[in-house]
């Protein structure tokens, strides 16, 4: 790799070469933000080179990626990313916004935003020819590693709490990964799959511990800078991305994204972020609107599994990833998350809570005025509605049942 220069502790800024460290700092435990050559990677690559690739995956982004090619074209490996922006006008109007867009994450082939991540650290897998990957996960991030390690015959161990919902839970066993349910939760399994990986040798794909998670999910930027920013030059106001917030590595990784794409200046101006949390896990929002960068861990409790976490793993680049772009935090209800599944799915969308949660945070944005018609807004669902079906059925009302017959048919259509 010619242009992976280093890694920068994100709380001592401490340099480390390529081959120094593994996982987090041996200083302090902070994360480590991957350290590109953009001298390099401007002299030898281009936008045009980008923009014209016909590769429909975030692998077009290889030149700005510290990992090759892990292979498998043709396989889900190479579909991960690239993943739709709706300009939904009718949903635009309603909220009075001029520029309204919704990145759907739940297309990717696992069907949530954590294909990202584990793309890339199964390609760094293969480089470092690690005989088992291994994640601690709400479910997505399992079901992900499990499916893209899949595609190019790597063995994937997965840890995730018993409660997960069953369609992740069954996911991670058709992929065909050994599935380790803990009897506990989320952040029991994460520290689990840390203490397994050392005694066993195993590679560790925990999010917000190994440093290509974030550089898997920075892909979504570039996406967004390519799909959206690129082909919308007239926009003077920067762009507003809402993002939902469980261990903080998503927007890390998309503030990641947009740095890099600064520092290349082949960006023009760096976008807000705002982070989304649920009420009841907010331990990122609560720093970032106490002022503060240390993150207190909460009892996390929400109907959206995907971001309940106790103690955030990314908390610091989480808030300064708010905090550096004049962007925000925004805490939501259950409540809200709920009617959010319920309000997307009449325009097309159908979003699992934790995706949902991102459009809760714009309604409630809109109304404290954080953000105004003017606002160019783009919202990212992370992840599809069929990962918890269950949630969705709580969302809605349920149908009606008759009796297979016109006159019943029509009593019912008279009364309803
Ligand atoms: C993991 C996940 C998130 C949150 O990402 P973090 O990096 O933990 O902040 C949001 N939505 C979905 C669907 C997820 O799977
Ligand atoms: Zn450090």
């Amino acid at each position: 790799m010619s242009h992976f220069l280093a890694y920068r502790c994100s709380l001592c800024g401490t340099d480390y070469l390529p081959h120094e460290v593994t996982y987090t700092c041996p200083k302090d435990g902070g994360n480590l933000d991957v350290i590109l050559d953009y001298t390099w990677i401007k002299l030898h690559h281009s936008i045009a080179e980008i923009t014209t690739s016909a590769e429909p995956s975030l692998w077009r982004y290889l030149p700005l990626l510290p990992v090759s090619d892990p292979g498998g074209a043709g396989t889900p490996i190479h579909m991960a990313g690239w993943t739709p922006v709706y300009a939904l006008q009718r949903l635009a109007a309603r909220l009075g916004l001029r520029y309204f867009w919704i990145k759907d994450e739940g297309r990717n082939p696992t069907a949530s935003f954590k294909d990202r991540a584990s793309a890339v650290v199964v390609a760094r897998a293969q480089e470092i020819q690690a005989k088992v990957v291994v994640t601690a996960s709400t479910g997505n991030a399992g079901a992900a590693l499990a499916g893209m390690s899949a595609s190019v015959g790597q063995p994937a161990i997965i840890f995730a709490p018993k409660t997960a919902p069953q369609a992740k839970i069954a996911q991670l066993l058709v992929y065909g990964a050994q599935v380790i349910l803990v009897d506990g939760n989320y952040d029991q399994a994460f520290d689990l799959a840390i203490e397994a990986a050392h005694e066993f040798g195993w590679y560790c794909r925990n999010t917000g511990y190994n440093p290509f998670t974030a550089e898997g999910k920075k892909t979504a930027a570039f996406e967004i800078w390519e799909n959206v920013l690129l082909l919308r030059p007239e926009l003077e106001r920067p762009l507003v991305v809402f993002i939902p917030v469980g261990d903080g590595n998503i927007i890390s990784g998309i503030h990641k994204g947009f740095k890099d794409l600064l520092a290349l200046g082949w960006l023009k101006q760096m976008p807000r972020l705002f982070g989304v949390q649920a009420e009841g896990s907010a331990a990122i929002a609560d720093a970032f609107l106490a002022g503060s960068e240390t993150i207190q861990p909460v009892a996390a409790q929400t109907i959206a599994d995907s971001i309940s976490v106790d103690l955030p793993r990314d908390g610091v680049r989480a808030v300064r990833a708010a905090s550096q772009t004049h962007g925000g935090y925004i805490k939501v209800k259950d409540a809200d998350i709920l009617k959010a599944i319920a309000e997307l799915g009449p325009y097309g969308l159908f979003a699992e809570p934790a995706g949902a949660t991102a459009y809760a945070g714009l309604l409630q944005a809109l109304q404290l005025g954080l953000v105004t018609a003017d606002d160019p807004v783009l919202v990212l669902n992370t992840g599809n509605g069929l990962k918890d079906v269950g949630a969705a059925m709580q969302a809605v009302q349920p149908a009606a049942v008759i009796e297979p017959t016109m006159p019943a048919l029509k009593k019912f259509l008279k009364l309803s």
